[in-house]
């Protein structure tokens, strides 16, 4: 037996079940032929349309003769116990070796009960309840039969032009990493055979959200510095969680398809960070080596992701035809293939496939857990936590709950379709409860609510965006009219759930459509305009910024999403989000983020303001629109006494900060204490603000609570070029306050 045994008292053996395991593993990899093996390694869609033993449609008798043959390890998007159970009895009964399939779903936020879109759960600074979100999304997948998802997405990105940025947890690593650790935590529990729970996988490794200009697909040109300290962070954080599983990327790094990327996948993920799990490919993108121009045919692309260490393929069709004569030609040896075999069969024995595969397949169970009425509560109190007030002039909101006249104008208002996001592959269309459904619980108010104008034209699901912007203004005048009447008006614009997501890039992110001209129209009749956001990235919404007194950043907040909005309008629930990601002015100053470089001429000389030679635009200064954190509330908070323990430390000790944050204003609220860093020289140049702690905390008016942050050498060091963890001596400035845009900071020395 090749592993370490423990002697307890009686002088017996006692297997730990990590070694349990792996003696298991060993065993059956050893009586599993080459094929059998590289079976394991390969994962076909099976698409929702599967019911039955013999899928149907396009590749489906390729497939089922793989799978009854021993030669698949996993299918994808495969819904529902009795599909599930369907393949899966193919796999265990009709193969020489029975091996379970582990079975893989896009579970991003949700099952069938959908949670905010990830961006926005982000917003709620809240890991708590982003973890209690995962759970929730973990125990509707687990009970439909579902063992593994594909999510969380934790590419950090800072351009808003990119559809996915919805997918993730916005522009920062540090924020990215605990986001990334809280998702992994809910899906996979503490124990992966407990059937509630599901394997995670974060992806895509790696540096997908720098695609060039955020077009989906590009090409990425990213230096090591931002390499190691932007991207890598929150999948060395999702990796030391435990997670099971990574997916590669569709990008390059430096020249090298992620797919086929041995630096990223081998030296980095596998050897470096001793990352136990498996890499699944993204969808064809080991076949897409050979489109790069990086292998020669799909013999060469399967060389090149097998050598570099992506275990399993999904859906190229490429390991199963290729990796045998490979191995058999001694260009790839099998220890390669033995080394894949073993991280999946490890990750099956831990979700307990092998003690029953069938049970993740009970119906009673699918029928009870699956839209249980709990999980609503639950995914509304997400949705509240997710909403950011970005403004509110005048107090105007929260809107009265008597005696006012309401006029709810624009199509996302209406919508029970949009706010389920783009990927909500198992839920109905249009489950989710609109914002028109939510104000109207409300029974004080004279509510007339009129579209306006649509967002766009018929189904967006796959459809290019540019012919489906609509430019319909027959119902502006009836809106029009109805603002002229209304104490106050509400209005809901923004982004269909489709228009943002996987391969949904845009270079314009202003209201898309006639919606900016109807908020114009409308302003204009009557100023008292509430604008509720609905979108799945940062928009440029200057105008509105300048004009309208009230704007709340309410995303795509999932199957409860009208109530969340509507419990926020009517002060039921005072907000509390700040933003994950900064809001761009225009498009032209994207990348903008808040912990942007210094650079050698980051000002303007006082002395001679004329001189044009310092870092900016001629055309609009240098601030965003909205700072990365900022987010507003029904009250107001004020920071005072920012002291420390000692202004001059050894390198080794504990840095120790406290400051003091009062609820100013009249109602108890809730507030992000935010805790920024800059390291003011070192060995390579290092942002002028990073986030290294936050702390959500609650306060009753008048109330003052003390808040502490402890900085050690995990939040003052940084990555070398080289990928080490580095920490240097010398001077560093902090900040706090709540947001990124804080001015309140004090100075210590490490020696
Ligand atoms: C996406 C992945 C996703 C996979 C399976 C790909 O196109 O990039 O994030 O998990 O499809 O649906």
């Amino acid at each position: 037996m090749a592993c370490t045994n423990n002697h307890n008292n009686n002088n017996t053996i006692t297997y730990s079940k990590v070694e349990l395991i792996n003696e298991k593993v060993d065993s059956l990899i050893k009586i599993m032929t080459l094929k059998e093996k590289i079976g394991q390694m390969n994962q076909y869609n099976g698409f929702w349309d599967v019911t039955g033993p013999v899928p149907n449609g396009g590749d489906a008798e390729e497939k089922y003769d793989h799978l009854k043959n021993g030669l698949v390890g996993s299918m994808l998007s495969v819904r529902g116990t009795k599909a599930v159970r369907a393949v899966q009895k193919i796999a265990v009964e009709e193969s020489r070796l029975g091996i379970p399939l582990i079975i893989g779903f896009d579970v991003i936020h949700g099952y069938k009960t959908l949670s905010p879109i990830p961006l926005a759960e982000a917003a709620s600074w809240d890991l708590e309840a982003i973890k209690k979100s995962a759970q929730v999304a973990a125990a509707e997948a687990s009970a439909a039969g579902i063992n593994w998802t594909f999510a969380p997405m934790v590419d950090i990105s800072r351009d808003p032009r990119w559809g996915r940025v919805m997918e993730g947890a916005g522009e920062d690593p540090y924020l990215g990493s605990k986001i990334a650790v809280a998702r992994v935590e809910g899906f996979q529990g503490d124990d992966l055979s407990d059937v509630n729970t599901i394997a995670a996988c974060a992806k895509h490794f790696a540096a997908y959200g720098f695609s060039e200009a955020g077009k989906e697909y590009n090409t990425v040109d990213i230096g090591h510095s931002t390499l190691h300290n932007a991207v890598l962070p929150p999948f060395k954080a999702a990796v030391d969680a435990n997670v099971k599983t990574l997916m590669n990327a569709f990008n390059e790094y430096d020249g090298v398809p992620a797919t086929g990327n041995k630096y990223l996948l081998r030296d980095i993920l596998k050897d470096k960070w001793n990352f136990k799990g498996f890499v699944i490919s993204d969808w064809a993108s080991i076949k897409e080596l050979v489109v790069w121009g990086y292998a020669k045919d799909n013999k060469d692309a399967a060389k090149m992701a097998a050598l570099a260490g992506s275990d399993m393929d999904m859906e190229s069709h490429i390991y199963i035809y290729e990796l045998e004569q490979l191995v058999k030609d001694g260009v790839i040896e099998e220890t390669i293939i033995d080394d894949a075999v073993r991280r999946i069969l490890t990750v099956k024995f831990e979700l307990g496939l092998f003690d029953d595969p069938y049970r993740y397949c009970d119906e009673a169970r699918e029928k009870e857990v699956v839209n249980n009425p709990k999980h609503l509560d639950a995914v509304l109190d997400m949705a509240k936590k997710s909403i950011v007030l970005l403004k509110n002039e005048n107090h105007l909101l929260p809107l009265q709950k008597k005696g006012q006249n309401i006029a709810l104008i624009g199509a996302l208002a209406n919508e029970k379709n949009s706010p389920l996001g783009s990927w909500r592959i198992a839920s109905k269309d249009s489950t989710g409860v609109s914002v028109l459904e939510g104000m109207q619980h409300y029974k004080g108010n004279n509510l007339i609510y009129k579209k306006g104008a649509d967002v766009s034209v018929g189904d967006t699901k796959f459809v290019n965006e540019i012919k489906i912007n609509t430019t319909d203004r027959s119902e502006f005048k009836d809106a029009i009219n109805a603002a002229k009447n209304a104490d106050v008006v509400v209005m809901v614009l923004g982004e269909h759930g489709f228009q943002s997501g996987e391969a949904r890039s845009r270079t314009d992110i202003d209201l898309p459509g006639v919606q900016q001209e109807l908020l114009e129209e409308v302003y204009k009749v009557n100023k008292n305009i509430v604008l509720v956001l609905n979108n799945g990235r940062p928009l440029t919404i200057n105008w509105a910024d300048k004009h309208i007194p009230a704007i709340v950043e309410a995303w795509q907040l999932g199957t409860q999403a009208g109530h969340a909005i509507a419990q926020v309008l009517y002060g039921d629930y005072n907000p509390s989000g700040k933003l994950p990601m900064t809001f761009p002015k225009n498009v032209g100053q994207i990348p903008i983020y808040y912990n942007h470089k210094n650079t050698g001429r980051p000002v303007r000389d006082e002395s001679n303001p004329n001189l044009v030679f310092w870092s900016h635009y001629s055309d609009v200064d240098n601030t965003p629109l909205y700072s990365f954190g900022h987010g507003l509330s029904y009250t107001s908070f004020e920071y005072k006494n920012l002291t420390l323990n000692k202004k001059v430390l050894n390198i080794d000790e504990d840095v120790k900060i406290s400051v003091d944050v009062t609820n100013t204003g009249k109602i108890t609220g809730k507030e992000v204490v935010q805790l920024y860093i800059r390291d003011l020289v070192a060995s390579t140049t290092r942002p002028i603000k990073e986030l290294k702690g936050f702390e959500l905390i609650e306060l009753q008016s008048d109330e003052t609570k003390t808040i502490h942050f402890v900085l050690n050498k995990t939040e003052l060091g940084f990555y070398n070029n080289q990928g080490d963890f580095i920490i240097e001596p010398g001077e560093f400035e902090i900040f706090i306050g709540g947001s990124s845009n804080t001015n309140l900071n004090t100075r210590f020395e490490l020696k």
